[in-house]
């Protein structure tokens, strides 16, 4: 039985992060090499930037309040203002009948930026940025099932990152869709790995 919903995660997912990072973080990472708080590991740095959000990265290498503060301070005021392409098999989720949710972790302005470059704002039923500070992924999960009333195992969630919003869906019971267009994780991480949008309307249609 199809379901009803489909909840899509934004970076690495509907468009990739490193094909913006360097022009979307530069004054970011100027920040952080003129810090001096990266030592051997500015390139790992670099890309766990594109990957993971950002106060876990200042966590994981152990920057300084300080500079944990100034790079929030900055990447609040960060915009994206050139067009950006999605990956080329997103309009594939067009192909599914379902009520699209987007709902996305990050600083407001920039992932706000981004999804109006992408043009995809009307894509979606509802576009949520989730502040970690206030709120998690899980929380606006359970009240989008909440308010439109979906049983869980009428939702998919879909995304690249185990760790955000695949765990945050299996917390709740809705079934999990790993995006994994490079093949690089473990194929257990969540219920259905793909990599290719194609194959979501099969999971989607026979789940
Ligand atoms: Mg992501």
């Amino acid at each position: 039985m199809p379901g009803k919903a489909i909840i899509y995660d934004l970076d690495n997912t509907i468009y990739p992060v490193s094909a913006i990072g360097d022009k979307l973080f530069g004054s970011l990472f100027t920040l952080i090499l003129e810090s001096g708080q990266h030592n051997e590991d500015y390139e790992a740095i670099r890309k766990a930037i594109m990957r993971t959000p950002f106060r876990l990265v200042a966590q994981r290498f152990n920057f300084s309040d300080e500079l944990t503060q100034k790079g929030i301070d900055l990447q609040e005021e960060l915009e994206y203002n050139e067009t950006i392409a999605p990956f080329d098999d997103y309009f594939e989720i067009h192909n599914i009948v379902a009520d699209r949710f987007l709902v996305t972790t990050g600083f407001r302005k920039m992932q706000l930026s981004k999804i109006k470059h992408l043009g995809i704002e009307n894509d979606f039923k509802e576009v949520h940025v989730v502040n970690p500070v206030i709120t998690s992924k899980k929380e606006v999960f359970a009240n989008i099932l909440q308010r439109h009333n979906y049983a869980p195992e009428e939702v998919l969630v879909v995304g690249d990152d185990p760790e955000s919003e695949i765990a945050a869906a299996k917390a709740l019971g809705i079934p999990t869709v790993l995006y994994d267009r490079n093949k690089e994780q473990n194929s257990d991480m969540a219920d259905y790995t793909i990599n290719h949008f194609k194959e979501l309307a099969l999971i989607y249609n026979t789940k």
